[in-house]
């Protein structure tokens, strides 16, 4: 089943359960908090907090989402995009659990010819939340699955909120079992590799204060009107369904590793390492198209600076790949290939995207060139005195000369058989970053101050982005 049609038949499912069709929101939406929208719920924020009143009682959207967070995991993970779909479902003191379970129940086990996924209910596992008995009851007799398959979970794991005080309330996640070629027996809470997590569903019914209930805090009552909020993931849901191995070979993203296999002569399935690259250059090309959709521009400010470093990434594997010159502008009209009858903006706009990505490309071609030089000189220096770590200096200076991110020069250190010493290139990072501090104070802007997350996200990588999920996402 290709990706538009479980998009497809997701929307049907829901608008046929009087659910109003809401279209994505941008990647990008005015929230001082969040780099980019990265659940469905987003753009319905002002409706759960009570801001406004919902419109409707109950929609569905297929939303774009982009997880900077995941980055890392991107190509070793079987399941995790930088840019994915999430398909959702919500309701505004409408429905509430039991609706939600059923809703969803139905979908994911109805024949196919009945509209469904047609997933074998015996390989269905779920969560709840440990102290959610309702829930837990709920599925056992909607769905039937028997006790064992229902697994408890804690807080950390099956609690929501917005790390602020307002609504939040337990999940209860849906999950496949690929079986036991993929991993250990026991179910979700023993191995997430062979369980596939494809939907989690939230209930919002609780009203908490200052701290987390994952910090063992009370919440301080019930919400007035209780309402739903859920994720599919498309993505997940579509290599299931196209039984590939990972999210990386559906229909949408494995044709940019094919066009990758195309200009390296490698062959995808060969070397683990070079799978990851393939997977990579694909996903990232997607998340960079998608981005740059939807107006961002590289640059060396928060979201500007993600996409230099998604594109970036892109062009380094390319290169781990034995490619040399350019070729994003190959990679970006099979992107458009696939995913303009969903995303028609691709198309319309293409030239401009193209341009923009093809642009960077040549930027940091030209970046490391200039930058490699230097890399050459330190790793030679290094070993004429008998070393085995670069300086954090020069890693500083790679950082802030030529752009290098420090998992690139860690990356490439690595490759000649040196460490770095990230110590000391942290300190210099982090002098910088006082001194930006300074600087911005001074020119605070009205969406916030953002600039010194930056030198954060050069630091830490990819953990730094949590600070923007947990604010507003569902994930967990
Ligand atoms: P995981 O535990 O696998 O990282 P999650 O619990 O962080 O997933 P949620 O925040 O619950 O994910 O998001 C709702 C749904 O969106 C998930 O059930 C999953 O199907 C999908 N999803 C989440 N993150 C990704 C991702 N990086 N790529 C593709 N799909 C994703
Ligand atoms: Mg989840
Ligand atoms: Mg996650
Ligand atoms: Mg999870």
């Amino acid at each position: 089943m290709q990706t538009h049609e479980i998009n497809n038949r997701f929307t049907e499912h829901f608008r046929g359960r009087g659910h109003t069709v809401v279209p994505s929101a941008s990647l990008i939406l005015d929230d001082p908090n969040l780099l980019f929208v990265n659940a469905g719920m987003v753009q319905f924020k002002p409706y759960f907090l009570g801001d406004a009143p919902a419109p409707y009682p109950r929609a569905t959207s297929i939303q774009k989402c982009v997880r900077t967070a995941d980055i890392d995991e991107v190509g070793k993970t079987t399941r995790h995009n930088t840019f994915f779909q999430m398909a959702g479902n919500f309701s505004f003191g409408d429905y509430f659990k039991e609706g939600a379970i059923e809703h969803a129940w139905s979908l994911v086990t109805n024949s196919r010819d009945s509209g469904g996924f047609g997933f074998d209910p015996d390989r269905i596992w779920v969560t709840v939340y440990e102290h959610d008995p309702e829930a837990e009851q709920l599925w056992q007799r909607i769905s039937g699955l028997p006790p064992e398959r229902i697994q408890r979970r804690d807080a950390h794991d099956n609690y929501w909120d917005m790390g602020v005080p307002g609504p939040g309330g337990p999940c209860s996640e849906i999950y496949y079992d690929r079986g036991p070629e993929y991993g250990k027996e026991g179910g979700p809470v023993v191995d997430e590799d062979r369980y596939i997590e494809i939907w989690n569903l939230v209930f919002m019914q609780d009203i908490r204060g200052e701290g987390s209930p994952k910090d063992g805090y009370p919440v301080l009552g019930e919400l007035p009107t209780k309402n739903i909020d859920t994720g599919m993931g498309v993505e997940r849901v579509a290599c299931l369904l196209q039984g590939v191995e990972n999210v990386y070979e559906t229909d949408l993203v494995r044709p940019v590793i094919a066009k990758a296999e195309e200009f390296s002569g490698k062959r995808y399935g060969e070397e683990h390492a070079d799978d990851v690259r393939f997977r990579v250059i694909a996903d990232h090309m997607r998340s960079g198209m998608m981005l740059v959709s939807d107006g961002v521009t590289p640059s060396n400010e928060t979201r500007g600076y993600v996409l230099r470093r998604l594109l970036r990434r892109v062009v380094r594997s390319t290169r781990l790949l034995g490619v040399h010159e350019p070729v994003l502008g190959e990679f970006t009209k099979v992107v458009r290939d696939a995913m303009s009858p969903g995303y028609p903006e691709l198309a319309g706009d293409f030239d401009r995207i193209d341009s923009v990505i093809r642009n960077e490309e040549e930027a940091f071609l030209g970046t490391l060139s200039a930058g490699s030089k230097i890399f050459d000189t330190a790793v030679e220096r290094t070993r004429e005195q008998g070393a085995a770590q670069l300086p954090g200096s020069k890693a500083f200076q790679l950082h802030d000369t030529y752009g290098f991110p420090i998992d690139l020069t860690l990356e490439m250190a690595a490759e000649r058989g040196l460490s770095v010493d990230e110590q000391g290139f942290r300190e210099l990072m982090e002098q910088q970053r006082q001194r930006a501090k300074e600087d911005a104070r001074s020119r605070k802007t009205a969406h916030g101050d953002l600039s010194t997350y930056r030198t954060l996200l050069d630091e830490h990588g990819a953990t730094e982005f949590i600070g923007y999920t947990d604010l507003s996402s569902t994930s967990r």
